[in-house]
């Protein structure tokens, strides 16, 4: 499979590695929204979260709060906006499971995650709830 985070993962591709253990690796974004921007991947190949085997979840986030903790510590960010675009229309432009991890500062002049999309249903929430539900209620 041709997937270039696989290739990073594997260290076919070079990347400035912040974090690695032997299920994840976190390295510095090449296009950087604020200083330490950072992605964390699982090395296992999975397209999205969706994809990710639920055993590989539990020491991915871990691995997820681990360099969110080395990045408060070093660079001393007054907080993180923590994300994953999954699908093409959220942004996703590659396939493979990556939690960005963008330290912010105060004035920074950055939004949050509310400013990334404005549709809100028109359909009323309860409803939305109800089909939610009960179309997955053991989820
Ligand atoms: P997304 O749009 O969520 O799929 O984000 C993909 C991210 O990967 C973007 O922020 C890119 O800047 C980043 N990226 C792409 N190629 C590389 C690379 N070779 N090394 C580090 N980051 C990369
Ligand atoms: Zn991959």
């Amino acid at each position: 499979m041709d997937c270039l985070f696989c290739k990073i993962a594997h260290h076919e591709i070079p990347s400035l590695v912040v974090r690695e253990d032997a299920d994840t690796l976190a390295f510095l974004d090449i296009n950087p929204r604020a200083a330490g921007h950072t992605v964390v991947i699982p090395k296992q190949h999975a397209a999205t979260l969706l994809d990710v085997p639920r055993e590989a979840l539990g020491l991915f986030w871990q691995a997820v709060q681990a360099t969110a903790l080395q990045l408060h510590t070093v660079l001393q960010p007054d907080g993180f906006t923590i994300g994953v675009n999954q699908g093409r229309c959220a942004g996703q432009a590659v396939d493979h499971l990556h939690v960005h991890i963008i330290p912010r500062w105060e004035g920074d002049g950055g939004g949050s995650i509310h400013t990334v999309v404005n549709a809100p249903p028109t359909e009323e929430l309860a409803k939305i709830h109800e089909k939610i539900v009960q179309s997955n209620p053991k989820s």
